[in-house]
């Protein structure tokens, strides 16, 4: 309970940092912002882009960013780390964040490349939202160096922010405005945004296009923010959780429209605890633990996954036991409790084959018969117990 009071209080810190920026509120200075528990490392005007992002609410009379906002990354840190065939999004190095000399963040090192789905996993208080919102230039780091989108988030600008969107976990859209109005609002802060009878469609809002967004659904809400995130036209998208609480269908959904940004080559940053939704979506993975990266990889790579053995079970027929079967899948049993059997193998294949050429020859069926290689959740349980 408590955990999820502080989350709660966090990111409604973070909702109101970002409205803040919309609105032209005047910012704290870092040393009230310390005292408030808000670390606010640069002062936008108003009409800050990236402010834009779902939940925020602007005041209708933010200036528009300076044209040209829009370039690739042009800065790069001195050494790379050897995958150049993209260009990086953000590149992180010893990153190291403390509050009141606990290290949250513990020394990451990370790059993202151009059009990638980057998911980033681990347990509540891993430092997640912490190294997220330090990359969106929400939070000052005690060390470390950082590029996202070759600028040193810390001191980027406007024409930085308009290059990003951010889809936060709760958001607060403009109840009185249809839909396609508060889209048409928000794309007036943006150099260059997209049409938004287009981006309604990405988001699969188009026959919602003309209701209110306080009578939206909890999902046709999150497409609405989806929508928001999008509408400048942003280069890179912070995902923070965006389909918890959906159901099934709708995750699948959300899914989809994630799977669609990164077909028209936006780079995503993606927080979730769902393993699931890491699988489908990421193109990479890495799991935090305890302020530090325990394991990076693909879905099928991540912590040695695809070198753990694989478990085939099955249950023998009353009166057979594993010392029956051929000796290739005997040697391999790990465990036979009572008639079921577990059998360890770094390549079933063989194993499979003898299994099914005994079990035919005696004219014995394995109904129940299964292979198991571990999921991504058994992997990533393994790499966070105890963190
Ligand atoms: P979750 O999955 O619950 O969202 P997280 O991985 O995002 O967790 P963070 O919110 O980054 O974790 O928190 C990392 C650690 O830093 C936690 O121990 C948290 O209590 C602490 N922390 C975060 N923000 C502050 C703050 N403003 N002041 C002091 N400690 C903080």
């Amino acid at each position: 309970m408590a955990i999820t009071i502080s989350k709660s209080i966090a990111r409604h810190r973070r909702r109101r940092r970002v409205a803040a920026a919309a609105q032209g509120e005047q910012r704290l200075s870092p040393d009230a912002s310390a005292a408030a528990g808000v670390d606010v490392p640069h002062t936008p005007g108003r009409g800050d882009p990236a402010a834009t992002a779902a939940g925020s609410r602007p005041d209708g009379r933010a200036a528009k960013v300076a044209e040209g906002a829009s370039r690739e990354p042009a800065a790069r840190m001195p050494e790379g780390t050897g995958q150049v065939s993209r260009p990086s999004v953000i590149e992180v190095r010893g990153l190291r964040k403390s509050y009141d000399g606990v290290e949250a963040v513990a020394g990451i090192d990370l790059e993202v490349r151009a059009g990638e789905v980057f998911a980033f996993l681990g347990p509540n208080g891993a430092g997640k939202t912490t190294t997220v919102e330090i990359l969106e230039g929400y939070r000052r780091r005690t060390a470390g160096e950082v590029l996202v989108l070759g600028a040193d988030p810390a001191r980027a600008g406007r024409d930085w922010r308009a290059r990003i969107g951010v889809v936060l976990q709760e958001s607060q859209p403009e109840d009185e405005l249809s839909a396609e109005e508060c889209l048409s609002l928000y794309a007036g802060y943006y150099p260059r945004p997209r049409p938004v009878a287009e981006t309604l469609e990405l988001v699969g809002l188009a026959d919602r296009r003309t209701a209110r967004c306080g009578r939206l659904s909890g999902g046709q809400r999150r497409r609405l923010d989806v929508a928001l995130a999008l509408i400048g036209d942003p280069k890179l998208i912070f995902l923070d959780e965006p389909t918890t609480g959906f159901d099934p269908a709708a995750r699948k959904s959300a899914w989809d429209v994630i799977a669609g940004l990164r077909d028209l080559g936006k780079t995503i940053f993606l927080t979730t605890h769902y393993m699931e939704e890491a699988e489908y979506l990421a193109d990479r993975i890495a799991v935090l633990a305890a302020g530090r990266i325990v394991a990076e990889g693909t879905a099928a790579t991540l912590g040695g996954r695809d070198t753990e053995a694989a478990v085939i079970s099955f249950t023998l027929p009353p009166g057979m036991f594993a010392a029956d079967l051929p000796p290739l899948v005997a040697a391999a049993v790990s465990d036979d409790p009572g008639n079921k059997v577990l059998a360890r193998t770094p390549s079933p294949l063989p194993l499979l084959g003898a299994l099914v050429g005994w079990a035919q020859a005696r004219g014995i069926d394995l109904p129940d018969l299964e292979v198991h290689r571990p999921t991504l959740e058994d992997v990533y349980l393994q790499l966070t117990r105890g963190s």
